[in-house]
């Protein structure tokens, strides 16, 4: 005989905050405090202030042993988090390629969070299988890569390049007779990768998440724009994977597609080509001839977070290979019976997931073809403004400024450095270091779609203020 089932001796009387008041309560005071948020980001230092900083420390303190109360909780975020961010998001961050978001994909992710939807399967969720589906054809539309491609939608292009370097060696190793996925690495013929000396460093990472080991690269020299110089490409194999970057990290120079692809494909090497940024140049008619000839690659990276402007953690890679794909993402497909329906999880390292199309898909319909142009065009347009008039300062500029890059500095490293910290304290604008060609510079990245012309004014006078009071210092 069973056992009796156990009475529970203090039955839970509901779940914590399950009514619809309260649900109604906690969201409006996440929004109140949202829009606080954006409303006061223009006044505000670009970076936190030291207080702002010491007062994370109030989040430091033992696990709660009970609830709190979640109006509370809210509050909290809002006094400590939101004054210890970095503006990224408003107009005069220039540090790194990460864009803002765009106040539609904002609107869209608090929609999609209200939803919580597990995108990782059609059954889970039919509305982001299906906006994924549609996203994937809108993109390889607008930056005219193979239609036949499939997309993976991912965190990051770290994870996008990761993506397709683990299917580009399923993909080499299966064209020699040998089953990866059932194998593994161990006895595998050895793969080669071919890439710039200025490649990303993320690339070199994911290498190693594939069982690439460094010691398998080829680095080939780059020119004085950060390009790929192709006179110095070695020869290429049938188990060589070539990586080349659509927008040097610091240039935003492009590899040589054309060349490099032909002599690829006669090779039967794989190219993959990191587009983290660069790629959304192939957008805009008056840049896509930087990218011209990456539709021969195979496989493809491009964020959404940096340059399309959509909040963080969006991504896609993109491949021209659905079955190599499948081998390496498609564990199930063995013995489950296929659907016409889109799989997300398929394509992706990821089972369970946020529904990352809807942001995408709201980001594109809201600008249209025009308006993901007008981003790239005004941005680019921003960052040669920069150019001319730190020049006209007093800067050197060091790059050839082809995109939304600028690499600048003052004539003696000390001098760069304290420019450097003036410009970070001052909270104008924020930017960060780089070296470029082995010297010490400062770089400028345009991404977000919030930079307005007098963002860029202001923070050009407060980096060529810097400048003049840094040189004093450095000769007096
Ligand atoms: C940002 C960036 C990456 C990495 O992308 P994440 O989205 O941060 O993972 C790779 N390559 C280039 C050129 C980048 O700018």
């Amino acid at each position: 005989m069973l056992p009796p089932i156990q009475q529970l001796t203090n039955p839970p009387e509901r779940p914590l905050d399950a009514s619809f008041g309260e649900k109604r309560e906690l969201l409006d005071a996440a929004r109140r405090a949202a829009l606080r948020y954006i409303e006061t980001l223009d006044s505000r230092s670009v970076a936190p202030s030291v207080d702002a900083l010491d007062a994370l420390g109030s989040f430091h303190v033992p696990m709660p042993e009970e609830p709190t109360d979640p109006l509370a909780v809210i509050e909290m975020l809002d006094r400590l988090g939101s004054p210890a961010t970095m503006a990224t998001t408003g107009g005069r961050f220039y540090g790194f390629v990460v864009g803002g978001a765009l106040p539609v994909t904002t609107a869209a992710s608090w929609l999609a969070a209200a939803w919580d939807q597990n995108a990782g399967t059609y059954a889970l969720s039919p509305v982001a299988a299906e906006l994924e589906e549609v996203v994937s054809n809108w993109l390889l539309d607008l930056l005219d890569l193979p239609r036949e491609s499939v997309v993976g939608f991912v965190t990051g292009s770290t994870m996008g390049t990761f993506s397709a370097l683990a299917t580009a060696r399923n993909e080499l190793l299966r064209r020699s007779g040998y089953d990866m996925t059932r194998s593994g690495l161990a006895g595998a013929p050895r793969l080669r990768v071919v890439t710039s000396e200025e490649c990303h460093p993320t690339n070199l990472a994911t290498l190693g998440y594939v069982g690439i080991g460094l010691d398998q690269v080829e680095f080939v020299p780059t020119d004085q724009h950060g390009q790929l110089d192709v006179k110095q490409l070695p020869r290429l194999d049938q188990h060589t994977i070539v990586m080349l970057q659509a927008g040097n990290i610091n240039s935003g120079a492009f590899d040589p597609f054309s060349e490099v692809c032909q002599r690829a494909q006669q090779a039967g090497a794989w190219v993959h080509i990191d587009g983290a940024f660069g790629l959304w140049a192939r957008a805009s008619s008056n840049y896509s001839h930087l990218a011209q000839g990456a539709e021969m690659a195979d496989s493809w990276s491009v964020d959404g977070h940096k340059w399309l402007n959509l909040p963080q953690d969006s991504a896609v890679y993109m491949c021209r290979h659905p079955e190599a794909v499948a081998s390496v993402f498609d564990v199930t497909a063995t013995y489950l019976v296929r659907s016409s329906q889109r799989q997300p999880n398929t394509l992706t390292p990821e089972l369970s997931r946020r529904a990352r199309g809807v942001e995408f898909w709201a980001a594109l319909a809201r600008l249209g073809r025009s308006g993901v142009a007008d981003i790239i065009e005004r941005t680019c347009a921003h960052a040669r403004q920069f150019a001319k008039e730190l020049r006209a300062g007093g800067y050197e500029i060091l790059n050839e400024v082809v995109l939304n890059q600028v690499v600048f500095g003052l004539p003696t490293e000390a001098a760069t450095r304290e420019a450097l910290s003036r410009i970070q304290e001052g909270g104008v604008t924020w930017l960060g270091p780089t070296t470029w060609k082995g010297r010490y510079a400062m770089r400028i990245s345009v991404s977000s779609a919030a930079t307005t012309v007098d963002d860029v004014e202001q923070s050009i006078a407060a980096i060529v203020a810097a400048g003049h009071r840094a040189q004093r210092i450095a000769s007096p």
